[in-house]
């Protein structure tokens, strides 16, 4: 059978459920299709249910959540905000549109999450050079809890407030509590290719009921108690649809299963490829965490083979099957060349060997056996 004959298996597309068209039919229905209503309402009661987290807010995007969470941060012009290397660009993007600079932190191997000594050295330093950090973002990438017990103390012995980038963790937990609720801000992503989607959007938790009003306020292009049209700050067009939110509190009531599905995959990957010893699992949960395991990914162990990620990609390709590289540490972006950079052999030492295998919630046993056939084909000599 040629290639083109198998459907093709992609990293991680959506995977709607039954109860999305309701809620987007009821929304036509009763005329609310403005960034206000009933579904928007209820998706951000269902989050705040779901993490914990005394208030949430639906918004355009996780990028707009990071952004109106910076600004909450009181992160303006001229200041440092520090920030893993090894991330997706919108963690740090939202950096350089206030104006400010990302100073970049490498990430320590067992979760490929920022890297606590690395973190402490790089406050340390900046303060030594005249300017403490005005705020840290923490990421848990690919739904791997970073370390958090370790991170926040230092956050807190600093007193440099967190904002969470959560976008890929929803669902992950940390000592039994929910990722997404550990920082002053907590930033989660709806878009395609995430754990559950609205299509697009996103959203920003806090416990800070003063800061969550503010955030409805600047996502709504600031306007001020007045009968006309008066500002005095700078707004956004950064909420969320009431029909994307309808496609949020169908996918809710799925989330439980869908982080069972993914942590099934990695687990199922792991146990019937543990005899292609080129094949590496990781990153590995640290002590207290669970993680979501939003993406299945390895590493090639030089040791057993000299094959690239690269080829083995192009060899999922004849196969019809998506994988796709790991992130490309931002301290290597050309976007980013000017930035500071505390350590940085870790992640590039994970682009270099790294991989992210089809982890849709969708796939079926067949799908896994493609998958690892096709694996088995170029790693096994
Ligand atoms: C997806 C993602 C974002 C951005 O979310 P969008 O909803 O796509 O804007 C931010 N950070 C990380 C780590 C992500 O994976």
């Amino acid at each position: 059978m040629l290639s083109q004959d198998y459907d093709r298996i992609f990293l991680s597309p959506p995977h709607l459920g039954r109860h999305e068209l309701n809620y987007v039919h009821k929304a036509i229905e009763d005329n609310w299709v403005a960034p206000a209503g009933p579904n928007l309402t209820g998706f951000e009661q269902d989050i705040c249910h779901y993490t914990g987290a005394a208030h949430c807010v639906a918004l355009a995007s996780g990028t707009a959540a990071i952004h109106l969470g910076l600004v909450l941060l009181g992160v303006g012009p001229g200041d440092e905000v520090l920030c893993p290397s090894f991330t997706f660009v919108a963690t740090a993007n939202p950096i350089l549109y206030l104006g400010a600079t990302p100073v970049f932190v490498d990430s320590e191997p067992t979760t490929w999450n920022m890297c606590p000594d690395r973190l402490r050295e790089a406050i340390e330093d900046r303060i030594r050079q005249g300017k403490k950090p005005k705020a840290l973002i923490l990421v848990h990438l690919y739904g791997m809890p970073a370390q958090l017990d370790q991170l926040l103390a230092i956050a807190e012995l600093y007193a440099i407030p967190v904002l969470e980038d959560a976008a890929e963790a929803l669902g992950s937990r940390y000592d039994g509590r929910r990722l997404g609720t550990f920082g002053a801000v907590g930033v989660f992503s709806f878009n395609g290719n995430k754990i559950i989607t609205t299509s697009g959007g996103g959203a920003l938790v806090t416990d800070n009921q003063e800061w969550a009003e503010k955030t409805r306020f600047l996502a709504t292009q600031a306007k001020d108690p007045a009968p006309y049209y008066q500002h005095s700050a700078v707004g956004y067009n950064y909420r969320l649809s009431n029909i994307l939110a309808g496609i949020g509190r169908g996918q809710m009531e799925l989330i439980d299963s869908r982080v069972k599905s993914r942590r099934e995959t990695y687990a199922w990957y792991q146990k019937n490829l543990r005899d292609v010893p080129a094949l590496q699992f990781g990153p590995t949960e640290p002590a207290l965490g669970s993680s979501n395991r939003w993406l299945t990914t390895v590493t090639l162990d030089p040791h057993y083979t000299t094959v690239t990620p690269e080829q083995v990609r192009q060899h999922l390709e004849t196969h019809n099957i998506e994988s796709r590289p790991l992130w490309k540490p931002l301290h290597q972006q050309p976007l980013f060349a000017q930035a500071p950079m505390y350590g940085g052999s870790v992640c590039a030492d994970l682009f270099t060997r790294g991989l992210c295998l089809p982890s849709g919630s969708a796939m079926t046993e067949t799908d896994l056996h493609r998958v690892a056939g096709a694996l088995r084909e170029i790693l096994l000599p």
